[in-house]
């Protein structure tokens, strides 16, 4: 009996090989008809210019080992499809699958980019009505759909500012970021050429008021603001942070990557930001992970309008829609043709099938099931800025700490438990970070488990800590080797011999 146990085991390790690795010569998963025409002769192409059939070492395989393989892999992997996925900051909700289909239309995937505007109307008025609804949605005066991502739409946006200011005759040197930022913030700074300076934030998690005051001089040209931020908070001093900045000239700026705690609820426009961005495959239905493509659209106040990328999509007399390239002030593209057009059509599906009351819906939600699972777990968890929070909430390893268990072990358990790892060690204010976003996605009983499976841990952290530091144990790959894998990182498979 033991000798079959065995057996089978081999047999499924031999199966879990790379594709390379249970390749044989000759074996193949096509058929091709007769040749009718003359074989390939080295005439026809310089020897040169062959490929060495030895370096392509693609692998040789039957149709059901490919099958086989991938399928396999597909079960291994994790996603919002297989369960709760709640990365902080990330926003990694389940997206309609309608929104997928209404994306693949032939229309839409098939339509060259390169298509006369007369014949592109459908997709120009896609991207019109998006702006309109965008635009409506950040109360502020316009949209561009271009920037492919976040970063992107950040670093739009800064240049945006520092040529008004340049037009205004007052370049200025300097942009202020909350200490609670994400890293892309002060990363687009300092690629538009500012020096970047950190505001500290209060005991509640806000900007420090009077650190603001003070930092704000005539030579900074921008406060970037998340809000609410990556702490999970509603800026309450929005207003006064944002009067404070305009007092001595400056603009500011708001990241909006965590719109989810916003749509139908408040608008940016309101509380007196001048530009900012939105992450679509955060809060409008693109799924995200693995460097798939994102959009990272910009809105403005009506000053910096002029300043938008070009060209806009603008409506002629006759009622149809052009692209306006004249746009003197603007400053230039800042990608090929109109962005990330798929998941543009994504994020208009989505907002039209919600209505205004959907969207609103959504929010309340995620609101909801954050301070659901803030409310449940504070009495295990250190919660280091305490209190209401918006679409995520921010915990510590700190009392599981007096163990010796760290954040990263806490997340690793959870994995055994059937959920994905919230986001670790971000924001980098808090010591042992395990920063926690639901999204709206979530039902009450799915949330009770995870509450559940969190509480479990904490009894574990204190009764068998070893367990929580050789997590996880139901995985095909446990726990890597972090400093091997900084050190010498593996990138890509290579045939046997010619590792290096
Ligand atoms: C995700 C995120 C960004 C960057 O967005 P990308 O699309 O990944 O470039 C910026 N700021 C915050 C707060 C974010 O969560």
């Amino acid at each position: 009996m033991k000798n079959r146990i065995k057996k089978a085991t081999t047999h499924t390790v031999q199966n879990e090989g790379l594709l390379f690795e249970v390749s044989r010569p000759g074996r193949t998963g096509y058929s091709l008809s007769q040749l009718d025409v003359p074989e390939q002769t080295e005439e026809m192409i310089e020897r040169r210019l062959l490929r060495d059939d030895d370096l392509a070492g693609m692998p040789e395989l039957s149709e059901v080992d490919v099958v086989r393989h991938f399928t396999r892999l597909s079960t291994w992997n994790y996603g919002v499809d297989t369960g709760m996925y709640p990365l902080g900051s990330c926003t990694m909700k389940y997206n309609p699958r309608l929104n997928e289909r209404i994306a693949r239309l032939d229309g839409f995937a098939g339509l060259h980019p390169l298509t006369p505007a007369p014949l592109a109307q459908g997709a120009l008025e896609v991207i019109r009505r998006l702006e309109e609804c965008l635009t409506r949605i950040t109360g502020l005066h316009a949209v561009s759909l271009q920037p492919a991502a976040g970063a992107q739409g950040e670093m739009t946006g800064i240049m945006m500012i520092r040529q008004a200011l340049a037009d205004r005759g007052d370049p200025r040197k300097k942009v202020l970021i909350p200490d609670s930022a994400h890293g892309t913030n002060p990363a687009s700074a300092i690629i538009c050429g500012y020096t970047v300076h950190t505001v500290r934030s209060n005991a509640e998690g806000g900007t420090d008021l009077a650190s603001l005051r003070e930092m704000m001089t005539e030579d900074v040209a921008a406060l970037m603001l998340t809000n609410p931020n990556t702490l999970g908070k509603f800026e309450r001093n929005i207003e006064e942070v944002c009067r404070i900045v305009h007092q001595h000239g400056g603009m500011v700026y708001m990241d909006g990557a965590n719109m989810n705690a916003l749509v139908e609820v408040a608008r940016p426009g309101d509380f007196g930001v001048d530009v900012m961005h939105l992450n679509l495959h955060k809060t409008f239905s693109t799924p995200h992970g693995g460097g798939g493509p994102g959009a990272g659209p910009v809105a403005a106040r009506e000053t910096l309008e002029p300043y938008l990328p070009f060209p806009r999509v603008v409506r002629s007399k006759d009622g149809s829609l052009t692209l306006d390239f004249d746009r003197p002030k603007s400053i230039g593209r800042v990608r090929a043709y109109f962005g990330n057009f798929g998941v543009l059509v994504r994020a208009l599906g989505y907002i039209l099938t919600h209505g205004d009351e959907g969207l609103r819906e959504a929010t309340e939600a995620a609101v909801v099931n954050a301070n659901y699972i803030a409310h449940n777990l504070k009495d295990t968890y250190d919660i280091p800025y305490p209190g209401r929070v918006m679409h995520e909430v921010i915990f510590s390893d700190k009392r599981q700490a007096r163990h010796g268990v760290k954040n990263a072990d806490i997340s690793k358990r959870l994995i055994d438990y059937g959920f994905y790892p919230p986001t670790m060690s971000f924001p980098l204010i808090v010591q042992g970070a395990i920063m926690v976003e639901p999204t709206e996605t979530e039902g009450r009983e799915e949330l009770d488990l995870f509450i559940a499976a969190m509480k479990a841990i904490n009894e574990e952290a204190a009764e068998d800590p070893e367990i929580l530091r050789h997590a996880p144990h139901t995985t095909k790959v446990g726990r890597l080797d972090e400093v091997a894998a900084a050190r010498k990182p593996v990138l890509r498979w290579q045939p046997e011999g010619r590792q290096k």
